[in-house]
């Protein structure tokens, strides 16, 4: 870790919350209770315990417990960037179930974008972000050299900028395309620009699940080595999970409990994104969907079980920003960024605002009693945003940290 990062993570957190006053909703809950005293003794949670917080009544219980875990960790800092998402392509050769952003190739709204139209998009945003993120669907006769191509040309344009990419999935697909390993085509991708890869398509890492739900798409243990192989590679990663389709609460912590034991393995994952399923124009009557509380229960529980993913993310482009503002209390420490632009959720009936400025995320992370910090893709920059009429939310000094 950077000393930079150091002044806004506090790796000491066990025992920062070892010394936090308790609150009474975690006092007055026994698996709340049982739990903290299994993080604050360097332990880690169970299964067992990953299910009775699913299940415990009092959900202030685990909000609250989660909220301490994530202050011991980074104090009042919430984190986002200045990004912008830019889809390569809509063309799919799957469909997945809960997909409302594919298209087949003859569809009237089936795009690919070459790499004139690509760069259209990001220029009128470049001197404003400095991440794009790029994911897209399977195309049927893409391989690793357009993708190069895009990040190439981006590249050259705006060397500054952070180019998040292409989901495991993606990635299988382009190897079997391209006739590469796994290793090869990351390597390949890596030299022509691709620095980190988004998290997408962990859906629930259980194959029984992922068979109804996505069949044809990368298996649990395929997702899993594919990142594997990034971290070995010096390329960081995030992870998901998307929640609400046909899964069992004991299928969300088992997802939890594959991401923690790969983290252990292979130590890349920066952030974990969970997003509940949006039914708009998908074909998965089945599911069972969840409510608000149920997805900031979520939330919670991924602080907690997954004690060795530093940053927990509100996707406040799936739950929206009221949601993602009330996670910031409840275990989240990150916001995602102003975003400009994102097709894939909206599909699915989003209504997140794509306009939201930096001093807008900055204020709604105020309005939390948190303090804003304005991040770089790799958790390695930071700038504490003070906002003019909001004096004296200052940069916190180091002795102040992780308490
Ligand atoms: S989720 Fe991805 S792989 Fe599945 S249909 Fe949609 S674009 Fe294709």
């Amino acid at each position: 870790m950077s000393d930079e990062a150091m002044k806004y993570s506090n790796p000491q957190w066990r025992e920062t919350l070892s010394s936090m006053e308790v609150p009474l909703a975690v006092r007055s809950s026994k698996i709340a209770l049982e739990c903290l005293e299994t993080l604050v003794s360097e332990g880690r949670l169970s299964f067992d315990q990953g299910v009775e917080l699913m299940k415990e009544k009092e959900i202030s219980s685990v909000t609250s417990l989660a909220n301490m875990v994530k202050k011991s960790r980074f104090s009042k800092h919430v984190f986002f960037n200045e990004n912008l998402h830019v889809n390569s392509t809509n063309i799919c050769v799957l469909a997945c179930r809960f997909c409302a952003f594919r298209k087949g190739p003859r569809h009237p709204d089936a795009y690919t974008l070459n790499t004139d139209q690509y760069l259209d998009r990001i220029r009128p945003y470049s001197d404003s972000i400095d991440e794009v993120h790029t994911v897209g669907g399977l195309h049927p006769t893409w391989t690793v050299n357009e993708y190069c191509q895009l990040f190439s040309s981006l590249k050259e344009e705006f060397p500054k900028i952070h180019i998040k990419a292409l989901t495991a999935v993606e990635i299988k697909h382009l190897s079997t395309r391209s006739s590469l390993s796994i290793e090869e085509t990351l390597s390949i991708l890596s030299m022509s620009g691709l620095d980190s890869l988004p998290g997408g398509g962990a859906e629930i890492l259980v194959d029984s699940v992922r068979d109804r739900i996505c069949m044809g798409k990368e298996s649990s243990d395929e997702y899993l080595d594919i990142h594997g192989i990034a971290h070995s590679l010096g390329m960081p990663t995030n992870c998901t999970m998307l929640f609400g389709t046909i899964e069992t609460i004991e299928d969300r912590i088992t997802h939890l409990l594959r991401l923690r034991e790969q983290q252990d393995l292979s130590g890349g994952f920066q952030c974990f994104v969970p997003y509940p399923f949006l039914p708009d124009k998908t074909r998965l009557p089945e599911a069972q969907l969840s409510s608000g509380l149920e997805t900031i229960r979520m939330i919670s529980v991924s602080r907690l079980m997954l004690d060795n993913i530093p940053h927990i993310k509100a996707y406040r482009m799936n739950i929206g920003d009221k949601l993602a503002s009330f996670a910031i209390n409840c275990g989240a420490d990150d916001l995602d960024g102003t975003v400009g632009h994102e097709e894939i959720m909206h599909e699915a009936g989003s209504k997140t605002s794509l306009t939201t400025s930096s001093e807008q995320l900055a204020r709604m992370i105020v309005k939390t009693g948190s303090v804003p910090v304005k991040r770089n893709s790799s958790y390695s920059k930071f700038e504490t945003i003070i906002l003019p009429e909001d004096k004296p939310i200052k940069s916190l000094p180091v002795v102040a940290l992780g308490v």
